[in-house]
């Protein structure tokens, strides 16, 4: 969807409700007191009625908008930037195009709609062939830290560690357009608190399928992967046969950081998960087009918020 279709599609608050109205009514309604699904709607009130017990039930109660006091078309266009963009917006940058005058509403409104992906994305597991491998991306020192002295190299401060799984299945006898023998599928990128063989192979099995074949290099935070029943394939990978042993993971990284340094400076490490969410949605997602902003809005609807 381009900007004039955004425009002509929501030109006003009405439309966006309307919308959101119509989505939340495809995906139901569950009373948060006796969990019927069961609703009048009550257009003098914009509120649904449980049928059974009477419990109201506002249009952004449950969703990704509850508790916000932002407009709907504010949503509307945030959604919209995200989706229609390549990269990312910043919280400031999009205050600045609404002309809002805080900035904190806003800034929780991205979040919550990278948290909404990082959601969706989290309900699915990688399978096939895995290249898996960990990156070490920039982020500025956390405050428990503050008075102590940077440190170095992997283990500084200014660094988080994050986990990258991605579906590389080799094409035989063929290379793909970029000159890889690999074809990429989908992608995984989870914050770490450290890289110990039990925090790793407890979120690979979180994320990756049972008896999926995995790439990596001979690391040790890989060597229990084979006990949950993983095809492991550790290799010694020489610094300059990474990019052909493991191509994408290393292509994935490198956009992922570029991302961060371009929109997000400074990013904080507890939300560096939250902007990774946004570029693995949007990369699993890159061949949706138009249908990428439906697809997120379904998301937002979908949310469950604790009542
Ligand atoms: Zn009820």
């Amino acid at each position: 969807m381009n900007l004039l279709n955004f425009i002509e599609q929501f030109p006003d608050e009405e439309s966006c409700m309307f919308k959101y109205k119509e989505v939340r009514d495809k995906v139901g309604v569950l009373c948060s007191v006796c969990e019927s699904k069961d609703h009048y709607w009550k257009s003098d009130k914009w509120q649904y009625e449980c049928k059974k017990c009477g419990k109201r039930t506002t249009l952004r109660s449950g969703t990704a908008m509850h508790g916000s006091r932002l407009s709907y078309r504010y949503w509307f266009i945030a959604m919209h930037l995200l989706t229609s963009t390549k990269k990312s917006f910043s919280a400031l940058e999009l205050q600045r195009q609404l002309g809002h005058n805080r900035y904190e509403p806003v800034w929780c409104m991205l979040h919550k709609l990278r948290e909404v992906m990082g959601r969706r994305d989290g309900e699915y597991e990688l399978s096939g062939v895995i290249e898996l491998d960990d990156g070490f991306f920039t982020t500025i020192k956390p405050e428990s830290e503050k008075d102590k002295p940077l440190k170095r190299g992997r283990g500084s401060q200014k660094k988080s560690k994050v986990l990258v799984m991605i579906e590389s299945v080799p094409v035989e006898g063929q290379t793909t357009k970029n000159g890889k023998q690999r074809k990429v599928g989908h992608i995984k990128m989870v914050v770490v608190d450290d890289l110990k063989a039990n925090t790793i192979t407890q979120i690979v099995e979180a994320n990756i399928a049972n008896n999926t074949v995995i790439d990596s290099d001979n690391s040790n935070s890989y060597v229990k992967l084979k006990d949950i029943g993983m095809e492991h394939k550790p290799e010694i990978i020489p610094k300059e046969k990474v990019n052909e042993m493991l191509p994408w993971v290393h292509i994935a990284i490198s956009n992922a950081k570029r991302l961060l340094l371009d929109i997000h400076h400074d990013v904080e490490p507890q939300y560096l998960q939250s902007y990774l969410n946004e570029f693995c949605y949007k990369y699993n997602r890159r061949y949706f087009g138009d249908k990428l902003f439906d697809r997120l809005l379904i998301a937002c609807v979908s949310y469950k918020n604790e009542f």
